[in-house]
């Protein structure tokens, strides 16, 4: 066990007000010990911001999201630290008199176009992806809100198709936390049929349940989003047993459907003598997404196939120019790339994601509301420095993302490499008021420009 494990955050209090974490919405880590309110959080940054002559970042207009973040980057990672994902866990769900959850009410529902709207704040692009979830959300939670049970509406499950690191599980992370439901990832390599090595397809259902705090109910209205599905894609290979491909599709297609799933209370290992507790996964959304590599390929065949003779071969130039195969897929195509139909007919909407452009990279840098450079302009701005990224460097920085061919999420990667010089030698001076940096400085052909304080 970790050093981090050990420490007991059921005494958290804000070094600032004395508050402790159950008097308080919101308490950020500053150091394993350190704790402090989201009010006074808050507070400290309006007064940084008023008092801030180089106007480097109007910091009271931060997105909380953001500022979570940034938070995370004080904490080490912008991820949670493990102390805080179990005291979420263990804490009662709902505080006496509030409610955590807003209720699935089918008159308050947000309407598809704010749900995208929010989704537009912090995923760039990808417009079809967001309108058919926002679409397909709505129409799974009113038919969940509602409670019709006499006609029968269809689940919106949902599939994503589209390349790694352009958007596909951050789309499913913002939504969640748009609509305010529990959500549970897993790997769909990782699920096995029940009695092989790894999980079975019910581990999922009881991760989420974690992730509702233990409430059933909750869980019953969450999303379930299993990633690289394309890896359980039937195998043409009739000699040896199909442990991890077609038998996991068949296992999840109860799950997808809707059915009763015996799963423990306390966490994930099952033992004879776990208690366990009943999930009907009738209302939960599931939503698979995968790369399909090579499905690209099954698409251009079946669409030059399509084309009369004689064309056959100017069309499959045009083809082979269109950067947006994937958005003509149809079930035919994934039956083939080896989805059995079953498992097709329990995802009835179907989206592609498109692969980023250069332009696409720039944005994602500088644009969504918790946007990467956003984040270390809020750090250097709290050591009252102005951090600028000139237009080469953005350029220079999506050129290298490009490169590395793992979509956006090589964009992290990158600044992390050269932001740490900065971030280590630029409090050493006090003199320093701003930092720009270039494309040569990323390429590694010059230095940021520095100025200093009271210098035009
Ligand atoms: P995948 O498509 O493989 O599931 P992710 O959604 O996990 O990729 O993307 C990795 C990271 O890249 C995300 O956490 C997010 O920060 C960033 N990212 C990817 N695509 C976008 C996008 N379209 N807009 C904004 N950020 C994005």
């Amino acid at each position: 066990m970790s050093n981090q494990d050990k420490v007991d955050t059921s005494s958290d209090v804000c070094i600032v007000c004395h508050r402790r974490r159950d008097e308080v919405d919101k308490m950020f880590h500053l150091t394993p010990t350190m704790c402090i309110c989201g009010d006074c959080m808050q507070k400290n940054f309006d007064m940084v911001n008023q008092n801030n002559p180089y106007g480097a970042i109007d910091l009271s207009q931060m997105d909380p999201e953001l500022i979570r973040e940034v938070m995370g980057m004080f904490n080490g990672g912008s991820q949670p630290k493990k102390e805080e994902k179990k005291k979420a866990k263990k804490a009662p769900a709902v505080k006496e008199g509030e409610e955590a959850y807003p209720t699935l009410d089918p008159k308050h529902l947000p309407a598809p176009h704010r749900i995208k709207v929010e989704l537009d704040a912090y995923v760039i692009g990808q417009e079809t992806a967001k309108k058919k979830l926002s679409v397909a959300v709505y129409n799974h939670y009113k038919r969940v809100a509602s409670g019709v049970t006499d006609i029968e509406i269809d689940k919106s499950n949902m599939l994503m198709i589209g390349p790694t690191g352009v958007g596909k599980t951050y789309l499913v992370k913002t939504l969640a936390r748009i609509l305010q439901v529990p959500l549970a990832i897993t790997d769909a390599t990782s699920l096995t049929e029940a009695g092989y090595i790894g999980d079975d397809v019910e581990t999922v259902v009881a991760k989420l349940l974690m992730n509702a705090d233990g409430d059933v109910e909750k869980a019953e209205r969450g999303i379930i989003f299993i990633d690289e599905i394309d890896k359980i894609a039937k195998k043409d290979n009739a000699h040896s047993r199909d442990v991890s491909g077609e038998s996991v599709q068949q296992s999840l297609l109860k799950l997808l459907e809707g059915s009763e799933v015996e799963v423990p209370v306390d966490g994930l290992t099952r033992n004879p003598m776990m208690r366990t507790t009943t999930v009907d996964t009738t209302n939960i959304l599931f939503i698979c997404g995968g790369a399909f590599p090579d499905l690209d390929k099954i698409i251009k065949e079946r669409l030059t196939k399509h084309a009369s003779i004689g064309f056959g071969s100017d069309l499959k130039d045009q083809f082979d120019q269109d950067r947006d195969l994937l958005s003509k897929v149809t079930t035919e195509d994934l039956r083939k790339f080896g989805m059995i139909p079953e498992f097709l007919g329990r995802l009835p909407v179907i989206c592609s994601l498109k692969p980023l452009t250069k332009e696409m990279y720039i944005q994602i840098l500088s644009e969504p509301r918790n946007a990467i450079l956003k984040q270390y302009e809020m750090l250097l701005a709290l050591d009252e420095v102005k951090l600028v990224f000139d237009e080469s460097a953005l350029e220079a920085i999506a050129e290298e993302a490009m490169k590395r061919d793992t979509g956006a999420r090589a964009l992290r990667a990158i600044i992390e490499e050269f932001m740490l010089d900065i971030m280590y030698e630029i409090p050493k001076d006090d003199a320093i008021g701003t930092v720009t940096i270039t494309g040569d400085y990323i390429r590694g052909t010059g230095a940021p420009l520095i100025q200093m304080r009271g210098v035009n």
